[in-house]
């Protein structure tokens, strides 16, 4: 295998492969994706639902985008996913059913953000992956993968990135699209060649429920919806990464683990589960996100012996920690919904109000019942699950020119880890961005 290239990506996740993509489509050829992983994908496997609409998961300031700009991108990601498989249904489109759900919300004092979105499933996004994959190999783009890029030196000919195992690899102009995965590593590059970010000083600490599949009727007419709330103390809530038919999932980070969700295409549960996020703004003296984010995780953790926790409703409006002898006692219709981990070995019956603090318990509360006036009294159920931790890191602000160039001449950045994108279809525009930089060049 070469070394040198013209071009290098690291991270083959929707911002990598979005860049590759854009450069091959003008004819640029000598480009080569790293990845850690065995395969490429990065978290296009999870669910991998479009948002298509710039409402969600970017924001267009970073973007350096227009409201015009931002569709004309959303729809070349989108075809992009069609041309390698994904299937035509799309959810939202029903305006007269949009409505009525609209209006409810509005009733109840919540916003329900309009988005087009199509699903394609962990189950697919796996031949949707590798017809993306054969299109760039077809075209000419290299792929290393198992092979973690430890750290980058720069000289004045470009930059060397260096890995133990398969060697160093050369080139004039880098992506790095790192994902939240890579983001501390990049941090610790950035740090060392002089890429200039600054600190967020937001972080997303909320649950994860789950209920039965017809408690949230609303997914029939929008695949996963977003609704925001406001609370009356001033907090912000919203609704997010809705899996219908899906299952709770285990995200392992260093020292903890947080609870998220996926869906497959051709498998369903009888379930439904979506995260309610509460965003909070740190102020001094602790303006780190991380090491509040880190503080809760590790507290739910430490509560629930080493796994996050999981409380029946019942218990959770009774202000009593669920227990696992009594988890599925039918006097209180707990055998009505079934979990979708297994209670015990992967997450631990407990009590959410132990380890989050009073601030967003209250405010996950109020947010709670606002949806269960919205949905008729199924939110509230106590049969219905709460999980937790559910904690979203945002990434560090990378400073860039419109093109995602960094401080550092030459060196782009694109993507979730790179602050850039919250999401599959913000990641990919902005890989695409960055690889137009590097054209314009
Ligand atoms: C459970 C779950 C469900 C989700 N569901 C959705 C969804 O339905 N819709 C949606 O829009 N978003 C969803 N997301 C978020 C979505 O996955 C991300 O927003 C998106 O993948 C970000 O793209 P990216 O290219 O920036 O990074 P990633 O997709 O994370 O890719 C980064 C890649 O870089 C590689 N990498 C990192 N550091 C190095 C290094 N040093 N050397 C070599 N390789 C490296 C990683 O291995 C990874 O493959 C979900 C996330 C999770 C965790």
């Amino acid at each position: 295998m070469k070394i040198m290239y013209d071009i290098i990506i690291i991270g083959s996740g929707p911002a990598g492969l979005f860049a590759a993509y854009n450069l091959v489509k003008n004819n640029i050829r000598s480009i080569l994706i790293i990845d850690r992983n065995p395969y490429p994908s990065g978290g296009m496997l999870n669910d991998c639902k479009l948002n298509l609409t710039h409402e969600i998961g970017m924001d267009l300031e970073d973007l350096f985008l227009t409201v015009e700009d931002a569709k004309k991108q959303i729809k070349i990601i989108d075809d992009v996913f069609l041309e390698f498989g994904a299937l035509k249904e799309i959810y939202g489109e029903n305006q007269e059913l949009y409505r009525d759900w609209t209006e409810r919300a509005q009733r109840n004092e919540v916003k329900l953000v309009p988005a087009l979105q199509r699903h394609i499933g962990t189950d697919m996004s796996k031949d949707v992956i590798k017809k993306f994959r054969e299109y760039l190999e077809e075209r000419g783009v290299s792929f290393k993968l198992s092979t973690n890029i430890e750290d980058i030196e720069k000289n004045d000919r470009g930059f060397t990135l260096l890995n133990k195992e398969n060697g160093n690899f050369k080139c004039k102009y880098l992506v790095i699209a790192p994902g939240r995965s890579g983001s501390k590593w990049l941090r610790d590059v950035s740090k060392k060649i002089g890429i200039k970010y600054s600190n967020g000083k937001r972080i997303d600490v909320g649950i994860r429920i789950e209920l039965r599949r017809e408690s949230y009727p609303i997914t029939d007419v929008l695949y996963d919806p977003k609704f925001k709330i406001n609370t009356k103390y001033g907090n912000e809530l919203r609704t997010f990464c809705t899996n219908p038919g899906g299952r709770i999932t285990l995200e392992q980070y260093d020292d903890f683990k947080l609870v998220n969700g996926d869906a497959l295409k051709n498998k369903k549960t009888e379930n439904t589960n979506f995260a309610i996020l509460n965003t909070v703004n740190l102020t001094e003296p602790l303006t780190d996100p991380f090491i509040y984010g880190r503080l809760i995780a590790s507290s739910t953790n430490i509560l629930g012996g080493g796994l996050p926790i999981v409380q029946r409703m019942g218990d959770f409006l009774d202000e009593k920690r669920s227990k696992a002898d009594t988890f599925f006692e039918k006097s209180r219709w707990y055998d009505r919904v079934q979990p979708t981990l297994v209670i015990g070995s992967t997450v631990t019956p407990g009590d959410i109000r132990m380890s989050y603090p009073y601030k967003i318990v209250k405010s996950l509360k109020e947010g709670m019942i606002k949806l269960n006036k919205i949905f008729g009294n199924t939110i509230l159920k106590e049969e219905n699950l709460i999980y937790a931790p559910e904690i979203k890191f945002y990434s560090l602000l990378y400073e860039t020119d419109r093109f995602m160039e960094t401080s550092v001449k030459n060196l782009f950045v694109a993507g979730d880890g790179a602050g850039k994108s919250r999401g599959i279809v913000g990641a990919g525009i902005s890989g695409i961005i960055a690889s137009k930089g590097i054209l314009s060049k």
